[in-house]
């Protein structure tokens, strides 16, 4: 299938604390209804990346110097996180982030906390509990007190709630066992294939998000070294060695 660049990432250099140079030139492209994955190690930018995207390096004194970003044909230079969420575009950021003293319903809640639609709400939270039968089960406990697994989907489920079309997913395999990144790969795949959802995920775990990705970015110190299909990253002699374990 042919298909519709939703995001587009043209040679961004970002800066923090207007001395440290983090992002070297990343160019990357996001089609529509793709899953795409960015890899690299511990610090190579993915986080970064992501935030430059969701409008999110600003709280970090984190800035775009160079480079261009758009979403659907339009800049989103100078925009805020909310005006991304607007736009369509919401980042899960890594370590999850529930509100620990709410329960997991009312923080699902609080990614529709600018919605009207109190119909298209309720449906919405049908739609998250869905996917995310676990959540269910928990709705009235505190998040707090809930697994970790069970924070990084009530992390997804949230910013399922505000509607979007594209969803920044920065590292959801992290700290959890095996078992549960299989699962929730798995749910991200079926968000992916039933309901169109568009997204880009940053990952150290390469040989679960390539399985699961249909294309992919390798980063290296704040440039992309290597990206194509996943399959064929998959079966690359330099992948296979240097991020697969595979030598
Ligand atoms: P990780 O998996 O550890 O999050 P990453 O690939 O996502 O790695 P980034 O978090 O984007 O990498 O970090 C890239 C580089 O930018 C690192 O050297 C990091 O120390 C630096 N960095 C990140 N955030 C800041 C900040 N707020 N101020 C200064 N430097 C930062």
């Amino acid at each position: 299938k042919t298909q519709e660049t939703l995001l587009e990432v043209n040679n961004i250099e970002v800066i923090y604390n207007h001395v440290i140079l983090v992002l070297k030139g990343v160019s990357l492209q996001v089609p529509k209804g793709g899953i795409t994955a960015l890899l690299g190690g511990n610090g190579a930018g993915k986080t970064t990346t992501l935030k430059a995207i969701s409008g999110l390096l600003a709280s970090e004194r984190g800035e775009v110097t160079k480079g261009t970003i758009s979403y659907k044909g339009e800049s989103t230079a100078a925009r805020d996180p909310a005006e991304l969420v607007k736009m369509g575009v919401i980042q899960v950021m890594e370590g999850r982030h529930c509100f620990e003293h709410l329960t997991v319903e009312e923080n699902l809640l609080t990614g529709a906390y600018t919605r009207r639609d109190a119909k298209g709400v309720a449906d919405d939270l049908e739609l998250v509990y869905s996917y995310f039968p676990r959540l269910k089960e928990r709705r009235t406990s505190q998040a707090g007190y809930t697994s970790g697994g069970e924070q990084q989907m009530c992390a997804i489920g949230r910013a399922l709630m505000s509607r979007p079309e594209t969803i920044l997913l920065d590292e959801p395999s992290m700290g959890l066992a095996p078992q549960l990144v299989e699962q929730i790969f798995g749910i991200v795949k079926d968000l992916n294939e039933k309901e169109g959802l568009t997204f880009l995920l940053a990952e150290q775990n390469t040989n679960v998000a390539l399985r699961f990705a249909h294309t992919g970015y390798i980063l290296e110190s704040g440039r992309v070294v290597m990206e194509g299909l996943a399959a064929d990253l998959r079966e690359n002699p330099d992948v296979k060695e240097f991020y697969l374990g595979m030598s």
